[in-house]
């Protein structure tokens, strides 16, 4: 039995291989084709869809996680696809480089962050995929395909940096690494209606800024991280831990399970941790500020919206909670992000601004999230394809206007659909032709 790091996603695979080589990819898929099996790879089981399940053949690559090369002076870097973004941010420090962004945990691999367009914030900085060069697919048949920034026709790259798993194994990419650098981080407090009319301003003003607000309050927490020209300064074991585990995960859980068992209490509660939040500061290397540990199990739909559209988003999912009575006590949590041109980027070809609801295990969270998908749905928003939804192919074909380019490319290079599962089968469509040759 497979799950992910939510714990409500299961799949019982017919048979779970890891391979070490690309060899030993290819031979797992002939066995996969001789058994009529589909194919996923399942990479750190972060995504809350069920992007990574099947009950065929399941591939896990913990054991192809090593940096490959790395050139200092152009910053090119090429990694096997089962290494985590932790792993690669620590080696990558120790050749004084660094990823230019990451999202708010590290856990995730290479391969799995970029197959769902996996992001942080920056209002010019655009997602973890768009650092990616080249991707080295291992196909259906066996064989590998070298999908290149620089081909002379991109648009199997463009495709093959977000593709959901859906076009062969990522067995490496080559990502386009920056010198290290380091973020000074404020945390503050700032009232919601003001930072919200301001959301446009302070992306500008910024490297990276973002909001949390919890339901039924009308203060934000606003967190900026700007790159400074100082040395970092870590903080001691003991400080990180009282922060980052203490305060900011097991305190934080104590309100939720409150929450849980006196949803009448949710308004109160959220508006005391609200209170408690407080301001700090930190000065430390890059990825050590943007990722931080995760304890509090929840589940979570995002979405990308045009980002002129993010700010009364937000304040219609405000409004809407209330309203119709919904128990959240998780923040609602927007950020902004670059336009892309990978063919399925939720920012593809526009800039974005992400808002993201969540919810604690355990919690209802199927109407609250159907209700906040209206909304995104009136604002032109496009799934997270790792985060929670309900859009089917259909819905979501209008959204991207390079579909049918990525739909050519995912005929082209799967034909025999052996990388599909029920989700893909569902967000993607099945090929016409999805048919699995025993
Ligand atoms: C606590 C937490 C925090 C998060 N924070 C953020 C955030 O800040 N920003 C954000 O954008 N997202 C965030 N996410 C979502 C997460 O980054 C994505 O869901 C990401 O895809 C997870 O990577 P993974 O390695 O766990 O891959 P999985 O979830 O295991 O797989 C994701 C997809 O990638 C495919 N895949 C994985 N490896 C390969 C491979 N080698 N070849 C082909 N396909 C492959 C899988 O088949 C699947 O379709 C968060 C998730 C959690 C649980």
């Amino acid at each position: 039995m497979w799950r992910n790091w939510a714990g409500d996603q299961r799949c019982a695979p017919a048979a779970v291989e890891r391979p070490g080589s690309v060899r030993e990819i290819a031979a797992a898929l002939e066995r996969a084709a001789a058994a009529g099996q589909r194919v996923r790879v399942a990479g750190s089981g972060h995504s809350f869809t069920d992007a990574a399940c099947t009950d065929g053949r399941m591939l896990r690559l913990e054991r192809m996680d090593r940096v490959l090369d790395v050139d200092r002076a152009s910053g090119l870097v090429r990694v096997e696809g089962g290494i985590t973004v932790h792993a690669l941010s620590a080696a990558l420090a120790a050749h004084g480089l660094a990823l230019e962004n990451l999202g708010d945990v590290d856990a995730q691999t290479i391969a799995g962050a970029i197959s769902t367009a996996t992001h942080g914030t920056g209002a010019r900085l655009r997602n973890i995929s768009a650092q990616v060069e080249a991707v080295e697919l291992v196909l259906a048949d066996g064989s590998t395909r070298v999908c290149s920034a620089r081909d002379a026709d991109p648009t199997a790259w463009q495709a093959a940096r977000v593709s959901v798993g859906s076009l062969g194994v990522i067995a490496a990419v080559t990502l386009r690494a920056v010198p290290a650098f380091t973020l000074r981080g404020v945390d503050r407090p700032a009232p919601l209606g003001e930072t919200l009319d301001r959301l446009e301003e302070l992306g500008a003003e910024n490297d990276h800024f973002e909001l949390f607000v919890f339901p039924h309050c009308d203060t934000a927490l606003t967190r900026t991280n700007n790159r400074v020209e100082e040395p970092p300064r870590p903080r001691s074991r003991a400080s990180a831990w009282a922060n980052d585990v203490l305060l900011t995960n097991h305190a934080f859980h104590a309100f939720c399970l409150a929450g849980r068992a006196l949803p009448r209490f949710i308004p109160a509660l959220n508006r005391t941790v609200t209170r408690l939040a407080g301001s700090s500061t930190r000065v430390d290397r890059s990825d050590r500020i943007f990722a931080s540990p995760r304890l509090v199990r929840f589940t979570e739909m995002e979405y990308a919206l045009p980002r002129e559209r993010t700010a009364e988003a937000v304040r219609r999912v405000m409004a809407l909670i209330p309203r119709r009575g919904f128990a959240v006590p998780f923040p609602i949590e927007v950020r902004l992000v670059a336009a892309d041109d990978a063919l399925l980027s939720p920012a593809h070809g526009r800039p974005t601004g992400y808002v993201a609801v969540h919810m604690f295990k355990g919690m209802a969270w199927e109407p609250y999230f159907r209700a906040v998908e209206a909304i995104m749905d009136d604002c032109e928003g496009r799934p997270h394809w790792g985060k929670r939804h309900f859009q089917t192919a259909e819905t979501l074909r209008p959204r991207y206007p390079r579909w049918d380019d990525f739909q050519a490319i995912r005929a082209q290079l799967d034909p025999g659909g052996r990388f599909g599962n029920a989700y893909t089968d569902g967000v993607l469509g099945s090929l016409s032709n999805v048919r699995v040759e025993g």
